[in-house]
């Protein structure tokens, strides 16, 4: 076998998929099984048994000794409780995974944040297994762990996780999507919701993180000059790979490969040690349980390389970011809904879902940011480096005036003079490539897709999907409500709309526009003015996470997620809480971590330095040569200085932590920083104790 149709087969060889359902189950079984894959639905409890035991012999093929339940808490990671097979049965030791084992498992919940859902007398939490998202293995040096996707709620049946509000949201916007669909006369179908997620990531050398406790215990440096080279000359962005990287970059793959992600596209960023892998899409469930995998991957692969992986939004002062472009669709019945199409009635749709997106990201811009927000993503969003807090919509030119035609009804389709009336006269038939490049929107139209990137590198995908796929239900919803009430739907066959639906339709797609094209914006999103027009429209502009959390508290947004069955009010709240502590925790522990690395490594080298300084000057006074002493005696001065400066910012900082506003204490270490970052120019390079920027973004 060739190493390349080994990878092929290898490819989701770890994974309970299709080939290892049809080999380990009974046909019947088998057939029951897929079934409640396609449909999403529970596990049929009289197949369980046999499934339990088919997937058990299947990982203890592979080396499997445990199983665990995977799920994701509201810590934003993944999570793992293991448990042998191994049982004793009247003193023999037997292998046993059952039913029950495989569907419900019951982790004590007490140590996951809940934002109260949880009391700590009912501290049990129990975890469900999702079908639609397969079981697999997950090896390690000397063993192998069955791992099972599963949602994680209360007693009570409250979510507790960031699985369980996508799942919700997914069927919100289906029933929303069938709706709809019939209005245009189409049969029931599948609606799926497609999710490719770009991730973004440095690369550091193990060595030199070892030596920088802000980057052990926060993720990014919290000190540290810029490099004289950073990524001024843009000569990183998709350049030659390193061979270092390059062979860091095949085991991901590898490993991705056989957990079946299907990882596709590697390329380096613009910062230097920056990267980018994307798989190709996938139903969103399951690229968002894949992403999460993605980053496990790229994490444990790492170590093997001597590497360590920073997912973190802005691991370095003064060089991009890091973010995770989520390029999401709809699917109705296996054909994309933002694909603009070729015929009449296809345009119709894809015009109804621009426009029902558009509504729906002007209407909840607050909840989109507040699904972004975290104390990483506020050194990204609004910095001049990233897509900008305000969150607007790109369609691209050509799109642009089509969206303008149809809202003022002028005559013409784009760039021509027939009249442009949905589905009656057809739309330009918009090539792929129609759309123009902009990299500086959050929500940029791509050809047959949106891609929001405004969420960070190290999020789950799956808080801003679930927004996301809420507000589209919504406006879809309403949409389709409204087409209802002109009662003009549904009674043609695909394609055979009479006039009347059309000019229904577009009434109701204007009208929308109308209300909602402040939203639109297709300029450069890194300009000046920007925000200022922004504001001038109305737009909102949360600059950070306290200010961005606060629309989950807002009552109309409880009651939208109520409506549409994805979070009750108490759900919503709890989880407005748990991300404000979390917020909180992290600056708190960054601002530590600062006021530590500061007095105990950097205030002692500049003392070093100093004193060195001092007795250089003495001993050159001494001598009577005059020349080289002002320079000692102003380095003395500059140094001492320096040293006052960052003591009485340690000072400072330590008061700012002792109080309760975390603004203070950002700034405060800024302030820190500052001065620290001009004292690391003026202290001799051996003694400065932290590996530099020049030496950490650089990898050969
Ligand atoms: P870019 O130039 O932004 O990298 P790509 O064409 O490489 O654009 O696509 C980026 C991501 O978008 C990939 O993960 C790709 O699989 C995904 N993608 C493409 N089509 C869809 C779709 N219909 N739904 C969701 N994601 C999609
Ligand atoms: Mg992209």
């Amino acid at each position: 076998m060739t190493e390349e149709t080994k990878a092929a087969t290898d490819f989701g060889a770890d994974v309970f998929g299709e080939e290892a359902i049809n080999t380990y189950l009974s046909k019947d079984t088998a057939k029951k099984l897929q079934a409640t894959i396609q449909e999403g639905k529970p596990l049929d409890p009289s197949i369980a048994g046999e499934v339990a035991h088919g997937i058990r012999h299947w990982a203890m093929d592979r080396g499997a000794t445990h199983y665990t339940h995977w799920f994701l808490p509201m810590t934003g990671s993944t999570a793992e409780k293991h448990d042998s097979f191994l049982e004793l049965k009247d003193g023999e030791p037997i292998m046993q995974f059952s039913g029950k084992n495989l569907i419900v498992g019951e982790p004590d919940a007490s140590s996951f944040p809940s934002g109260g859902i949880r009391s700590t007398f009912e501290a049990r939490g129990y975890t469900a297994w999702d079908p639609t998202s397969p079981a697999f293995i997950k090896r390690h040096a000397n063993g192998a762990t069955l791992c099972i996707p599963t949602a994680f709620c209360a007693y009570t049946g409250e979510s507790l996780d960031k699985k369980t509000p996508l799942l919700r949201s997914m069927q919100a916007l289906d029933r929303s999507l069938k709706r709809l669909m019939k209005l245009f006369g189409r049969g029931e179908a599948h609606s799926a919701c497609t999710l490719g997620a770009e991730q973004e990531y440095f690369l550091v050398d193990r060595e030199y993180w070892m030596k920088r406790p802000d980057l052990v215990l926060t993720g990014r440096t919290l000190f540290g000059a810029p490099s004289a080279k950073g990524q001024q000359l843009e000569d990183h962005y998709f350049g030659t790979i390193p061979d270092r990287v390059l062979s860091f970059m095949n085991d991901v793959e590898r490993e991705l490969w056989k957990l079946g992600i299907p990882a596709k596209t590697r390329h380096n960023e613009v910062a230097p040690a920056q990267f980018e892998l994307a798989p190709q899409f996938e139903e969103l469930n399951l690229a968002s349980d894949h992403n999460m995998l993605v980053m496990d991957t790229l994490r444990n692969v790492a170590e093997k390389h001597g590497l360590k992986c920073l997912l973190h939004e802005k691991p370095y002062a003064g060089v991009n970011g890091s973010g995770k472009h989520n390029n999401w669709s709809v699917a109705y019945g296996g054909k994309n809904l933002l694909d603009p199409g070729t015929n009449p009635q296809e345009n119709a749709v894809f015009l109804t879902m621009l426009c029902a997106i558009i509504e729906a990201v002007d209407r909840h811009a607050d909840l989109l940011r507040a699904s972004v927000a975290g104390a990483g993503n506020d050194h990204r969003l609004g910095a001049n480096e990233a897509p900008p807090a305000v969150i607007s919509v790109y369609l691209g030119d050509q799109l642009a005036e089509v969206v303008d035609r149809l809202e003022r009804g002028v005559g013409g389709r784009a760039k021509k003079a027939d009249t442009l009336q949905i589905g009656v006269d057809t739309l330009p038939p918009l090539p792929k490539d129609a759309t123009d490049r902009n990299r500086t929107s959050p929500f940029a139209f791509t050809g047959n897709k949106f891609e929001f990137r405004a969420p960070g590198s190290s999020v789950c995908c799956s808080g801003p999907m679930t927004v996301l796929n809420t507000i589209v239900a919504e406006a879809v919803d309403r949409i389709a409500g409204e087409l209802e009430k002109a009662k003009v739907a549904g009674k043609a066959k695909p394609g055979e709309h009479t006039a009347a639906f059309h000019n229904a339709l577009q009434k109701i797609l204007q009208a929308s526009l109308r209300e909602h094209k402040r939203v639109v914006f297709n300029g450069n999103g890194y300009e000046a003015e920007w925000p200022k027009e922004a504001a001038k429209r109305g737009l909102p502009n949360a600059p950070d996470t306290p200010s961005a959390l606060a629309a989950l508290v807002k009552k109309e947004n409880a009651a939208l997620f109520e409506k549409y069955g994805v979070m009750t009010r108490r759900e919503l709240l709890s989880r407005h809480e748990i991300f404000l502590e979390e917020y909180a925790k992290r600056v708190r522990i960054e601002g530590a971590c600062a006021r530590d690395i500061a007095s105990e490594m950097i205030f002692p080298a500049v003392k070093a330095e100093y004193l060195e300084s001092v007795a250089a000057f003495e001993k050159a006074e001494k001598t009577g040569i005059s020349s080289g002493t002002t320079a000692l005696r102003e380095s003395c001065v500059e140094v001492g200085a320096g040293l006052d400066a960052l003591r009485a910012g340690i000072l400072d900082l330590e008061h700012a932590l002792a109080g309760s506003d975390e603004a203070a204490i950002l700034s405060s270490m800024q302030a820190l920083r500052t001065t620290a970052d001009a004292l690391e120019k003026r202290v001799s390079g051996k003694r400065w104790p932290l590996p530099k920027y020049r030496d950490m973004l650089f990898l050969y």
